[in-house]
């Protein structure tokens, strides 16, 4: 099948809402190609798009029916909510200037973030907690001060008071090797105890799957990324206590009474997945869905990708933006140097899985509660999300179950997993009974292509690991958020789209 241009752009869209398998047309011959890109993510599609912007021939191959990877936009869904990649903030630079390119509008959620709060429940063993009666509630396990805390924020205030080094720009330096332990030792270490931890940090965790097995110097920076965000820090915090509605303010007219100055909590206009979308549609060369590579062979001159159906591709150089928990399925010849293998095979990803629901009726309005929760049960976080014309407006709501509750509600599996979900809804919210549906559901850790969610540094690994991991193989370069330093999520991808396109240029 050959495809005008025109018509690859259609044939992208399509492909983002329906499983149709497609390949599109071969424009370049392999003897022509220089660099091969594995992935049609954020990094994929950047690196792309500037070894192209200076002269060199470009074939993407994506294992997906769609691209945009981690950044899934639900187009069948009331209000298109996100499955992967949320909301971009102040210090997204590279994010909102790729949205410039590709022709894409940042929409700022702030002035209806802060316009309409609803706050969150706090479901505690199958009982709603008032939070005003927390500190003194049998079954809060905080010490002093810190009963005051809820457990979405007892971890953080444990970092600010105790974290010891504030050099955090440069968590993955040598010099803080001593602090590259597990989040656990560093809060036993001051104090909190299982129960405390377990509450206050491993439920609806944000990295790792428990606080055994995610470093210090990790979740420093990364709390450290969301301050450096400010007020956006609610949109992609540990908690996820986030709504992340659309609205149809422009980033420069962020001035609703009530907002944070220059407070930019972004998503792209019709759904993050738009601006991959619109990358792609940009590339001069193939892109090629549907293509699992299977194996990578590289020489100092020249490299060569393997795809399950036995093509072989070839080209100078391939640059890969596969997450290491899928790039260790890959058979990479030879193999890298001991270090980079054993960060490729062991590197952690966060397990994670969702449901998007959608509400017959505002069952809310009947139980007089907020529908965002905070929950230690199945549920994890439910957030509403307020994509619709009005501001108030709930079109969808998701549940997040992160760590250990993403791999239990996995277990299930898909149907029994929604039953899960919905039954559990009916027990802490008997007004929703018969009122929701689930509309999608999406595990990112059976997911093959992603095999987990973004990357967690375990303990000991930052040391160990950090500056092997995306080291040039001969003609193979990696790419990734998982190989970012500076940045994290959808800014750290394209971060280290700008490394190595760097790296390529110079080396060819
Ligand atoms: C639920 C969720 C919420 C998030 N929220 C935020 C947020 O609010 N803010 C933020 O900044 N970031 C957020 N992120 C993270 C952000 O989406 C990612 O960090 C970013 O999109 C990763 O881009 P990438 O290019 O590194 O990887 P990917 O997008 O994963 O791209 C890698 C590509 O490689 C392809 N691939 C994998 N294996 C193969 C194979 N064998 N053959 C061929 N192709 C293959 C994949 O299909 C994929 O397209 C979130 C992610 C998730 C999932």
């Amino acid at each position: 099948m050959s495809l005008n241009r025109r018509q690859f752009v259609a044939s992208s869209v399509a492909l983002a809402t329906t499983a149709s398998a497609s390949r599109l047309a071969y424009t370049a011959t392999d003897k022509e190609l220089d660099v091969i890109v594995i992935g049609a993510g954020l990094s994929g599609l950047e690196s792309a798009l500037t070894l192209e912007e200076n002269g060199l021939r470009v074939r993407v191959l994506e294992g997906r029916n769609r691209v945009g990877g981690r950044v899934y936009s639900l187009f069948d869904v009331p209000g298109n909510p996100e499955v992967g990649g949320n909301t971009i903030a102040n210090a997204y630079g590279r994010c909102i200037a790729a949205a410039n390119r590709s022709g894409v509008e940042v929409v700022n959620l702030a002035p209806r973030l802060f316009g309409s709060r609803l706050g969150q429940e706090f479901f505690l063993g199958g009982e709603r907690v008032d939070t005003r009666a927390w500190e003194t509630h049998p079954r809060n396990p905080f010490q002093g001060e810190m009963r005051q805390k809820l457990p979405w924020t007892w971890s953080d205030a444990m970092f600010q008071k105790h974290l010891p080094f504030t050099d955090l720009e440069n968590w993955h330096d040598p010099k803080h090797a001593k602090h590259d332990i597990s989040v656990h030792d560093f809060l036993t270490a001051h104090g909190a105890t299982n129960e405390m931890i377990d509450l206050g940090f491993n439920t609806n965790i944000a990295y790792g799957t428990t606080a055994y097995d995610v470093s210090l110097l990790q979740q420093a920076f990364s709390d450290y990324w969301q301050k450096v965000n400010r007020g956006a820090i609610m949109a992609f915090s540990r908690t996820g206590a986030s709504n992340a509605p659309a609205g149809n303010t422009p980033v420069a007219q962020a001035t609703t009474p009530g907002v944070p100055p220059g407070l930019l909590v972004g998503v792209f206009k019709g759904g993050n997945q738009r601006l991959p979308m619109a990358m792609a549609a940009r590339l001069k060369g193939d892109l090629l869905l549907n293509q699992t590579v299977v194996a990578i062979d590289t020489t100092p001159g020249s490299a060569s990708v393997t795809t399950a159906d036995g093509r072989v591709h070839r080209a100078k150089a391939v640059v890969c933006s596969m997450p290491f928990s899928t790039l260790r399925n890959v058979a990479i010849t030879p193999l890298p140097e001991p270090t980079q293998h054993k960060a490729i095979h062991t590197l952690g990803y966060i397990p994670i899985t969702q449901f998007h629901l959608v509400a017959k009726r505002p069952f809310w309005e009947n139980d007089g509660l907020s529908p965002g929760m905070w929950t230690d049960g199945p549920l994890g976080l439910v957030l509403p999300q307020r994509f619709g014309a009005r501001d108030d407006e709930i079109t969808s709501l998701t549940v997040w179950c992160r760590g250990l509750n993403g791999l239990y509600v996995d277990r299930f599996g898909v149907e029994a997993g929604k039953q899960l979900v919905l039954s559990e809804f009916a027990r802490l919210r008997p007004a929703s009974k018969g009122q929701l549906e689930v509309a999608a559901t999406h595990s990112w850790t059976t997911d093959p292509f992603s095999a987990g969610d973004w990357a967690i540094f375990k303990p000991g690994q930052v040391t160990e690991l950090r500056a092997a991991l995306a080291k040039p193989h001969q003609r193979l370069f990696f790419c990734g958020e998982h190989t970012s330093v500076g940045s994290r999520g959808m800014e750290g991808a394209l971060e280290s789209a700008e490394r190595v396109s760097l790296e390529v240029l110079t080396s060819l």
